[in-house]
């Protein structure tokens, strides 16, 4: 979202933070999208949702704290990306273990989810995306709700009631709509406009918000207090997950919609068993070397941790120290195509321990970055690799990859020295279009994450739908330790061009030495295996011909790729905390001290 002035981020964090226990308004004076300083660091694309963490940072409250209250927040004015109706990954350094831990708040689908669950019985093909999208069938049980709980319990200093409240108090009394925002409900004004707890909210007098209008969501405020005083149960076991089940098997379509919609809208399978038996995992997270570094990511459901690790071990394999810029983006290019081939043949929710070691480690790097030639790009799609093979050999067909512009990523760092890397989401920008009747939030359509139909030719797809399964992700909250302490911390949205966001940040700052600000504003480029490379304009300006020259291909431009944030921890307890200059309007980050 578009950074406040700071004056009006001063207003708002003053008139809407202050808690009982704050008593003086927290002075937020550095909400661009770099700050530099001491004691702790929040970095979230929205400034409310910076200066919320901020708060709970300077209130003695640890990165946790601050992580859970920051996304608690952008559920409210994020709330097209993230929220409790959406899933998502944490990923937490902790300074007193010195040990790296996740928790998988991931969608998991219907016990009864077959394979053939986004296969339209009445012709045998898989549905148009957004029929899919747009419907009951996509919405997985949310896991965002018992990730802060999670995360709170085992790591936090507050009750997860107290991280609710001052979210709470942002949806009561509102915030002000700026032109991200305004955009994200004019795109999906006719999906929003089939339901009417959406666009009561939403398209006020049927239309986007204005920029510069107020937005308020009492009903979310009430579902935060609810959570607050009663736990977790009423919205897992309870009347927010009746309420959400009930949406879930009958959606509420509306008798008067706004703008036509195309497709049926159809119930989906989930119950109420399925909500009151989710659990959230927490799984090894993936850990590979670069250069003397360690690189801590997200394990499966998520591919996020085995692809970055497994493109910068490609990478560490090809000698680029001192390589000039085209050709460390040359093998940029080829070491993602490869890890894609990989990562959509052998990677899903269920992939065994066996591959996903073999995955990130040096042996198979070897056997993937032989097939880059320094002079001359591999022809798109690239095989995967043969996982039971030694040497350099491929094997058969790749598959397509998913691009999507919703999610939300947020980085928190203490005075203590713990992180928090996190990123949430509810899937497309808006979920499944539904907000939950009197409850104030949008449902996820993250089941449509799962290939509808198999991608891989005759050999097993993993990223099928199955009972109970997580689907597939991409997102990437990334840690990376030097000598056993933080180093990096990054991550971002924009589906599968996450695995290339976050790994081209690391390109930019660890192979091409740009300090850390600049490596998050350098043009980037995607290539997810496929004929042409996904570029920004300002990219394919800076580099396509010296690419094309080498045999690259680019398909149409994009004008923006992922919204990530980032922090890099420096000597003495310094910390860069960055975050979009530009993209998605633009992002905030703040320092608790500025000087030491
Ligand atoms: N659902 C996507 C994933 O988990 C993220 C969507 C997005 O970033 O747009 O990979």
């Amino acid at each position: 979202m578009r950074i406040l002035p700071v004056s009006a981020a001063v207003l708002l964090t003053s008139t809407l933070l202050a808690a009982p226990a704050t008593a003086s308004p927290p002075a937020t004076a550095a909400l661009g999208p770099t700050a530099i300083g001491y004691g702790g660091a929040v970095s979230t694309v929205d400034a409310t949702a910076t200066a919320v963490g901020l708060d709970v940072l300077r209130h003695g409250g640890n990165a946790v704290d601050a992580a859970v209250a920051a996304a608690a927040t952008l559920g409210v004015t994020e709330p097209f990306s993230s929220g409790i109706g959406g899933g998502g990954f944490f990923v937490y350094y902790d300074a007193r273990h010195h040990r790296v831990s996740t928790i998988d708040g991931r969608e998991a689908g219907p016990a009864t989810m077959t394979s053939t669950y986004f296969i339209d019985p009445a012709d045998g093909q898989p549905f148009d995306f957004q029929e899919a999208r747009v419907s009951g069938l996509s919405a997985g049980v949310p896991g965002t709700l018992a990730t802060w709980e999670t995360a709170a319990r085992s790591w936090g200093t507050r009750s997860l009631g107290s991280l609710l409240q001052p979210a709470a108090r942002v949806a009561d009394r509102g915030f002000p709509v700026d032109a991200t925002f305004h955009q994200q409900v004019a795109d999906n004004a006719a999906a929003f406009g089939q339901f009417d707890a959406t666009s009561a909210i939403y398209l006020p007098g049927g239309q986007p918000p204005a920029v510069g209008s107020m937005l308020r969501n009492p009903d979310l405020a009430d579902t935060y207090r609810l959570i607050a005083r009663k736990g977790t149960g009423v919205f897992y076991r309870g009347p927010v997950g009746d309420d959400i089940i009930r949406t879930i098997q009958h959606p509420s379509v509306s008798a008067h919609p706004i703008g036509t919609w195309a497709y049926p809208i159809r119930p989906g399978e989930l119950t109420k068993r399925d909500l009151a038996t989710y659990r959230v995992r927490r799984p090894a997270p993936t850990r590979s070397g670069f250069h003397g570094l360690t690189v801590y990511g997200m394990s499966t459901p998520s591919s996020g941790g085995t692809a970055v690790s497994e493109a910068l071990n490609i990478l560490e394999q090809s000698g680029l120290s001192g390589a000039d810029a085209t050709k460390v983006l040359h093998y940029y290019l080829e070491a993602s195509a490869l890890t894609f081939a990989d990562r959509g043949r052998y990677v899903g929710a269920y992939t065994s321990d066996r591959i996903l070691k073999k995955l990130v480690s040096d042996r198979w790097a070897r056997q993937r970055a032989c097939q880059i030639s320094p002079a001359t790009a591999l022809t798109k799609p690239v095989p995967p690799g043969d996982i039971n093979a030694s040497g350099c050999t491929p094997a058969i067909v790749g598959g397509p990859t998913e691009q999507g512009q919703s999610t939300t990523n947020l980085t928190v760092a203490d005075k203590w020295g713990n992180v928090v890397e996190y990123t949430l989401t509810i899937e497309q920008t808006g979920g499944n279009a539904m907000v939950v009747p009197g409850r104030g939030f949008l449902l996820n359509n993250e089941l449509t994450d799962f290939n509808f139909a198999g991608t891989q030719g005759t050999a097993p797809d993993p990223n099928l739908p199955g009972p109970g399964k997580r689907p597939r992700s991409s997102m990437s909250p990334t840690i990376v330790l030097k000598d056993g302490k933080p180093f990096l911390a990054l991550g971002s949205p924009g589906g599968a061009t996450i695995i290339t966001t976050v790994l081209q940040i690391l390109v930019n700052r660890l192979l091409l030495d740009m300090p850390l600000p600049a490596a998050m504003a350098a043009p980037r480029a995607s290539q997810r295996n496929s004929a042409g490379i996904q570029a920004e304009p300002a990219f394919h300006t800076a580099y396509g011909q010296a690419l094309t020259a080498l045999g690259h291909s680019f398909g149409a431009d994009t004008p923006e790729l992922g919204a990530a944030t980032a922090m890099e921890f420096t000597r003495h307890g310094g910390i860069i905390a960055t975050a979009e200059p530009v993209r998605r309007g633009g992002g905030a980050a703040a320092v608790v001290h500025p000087t030491r």
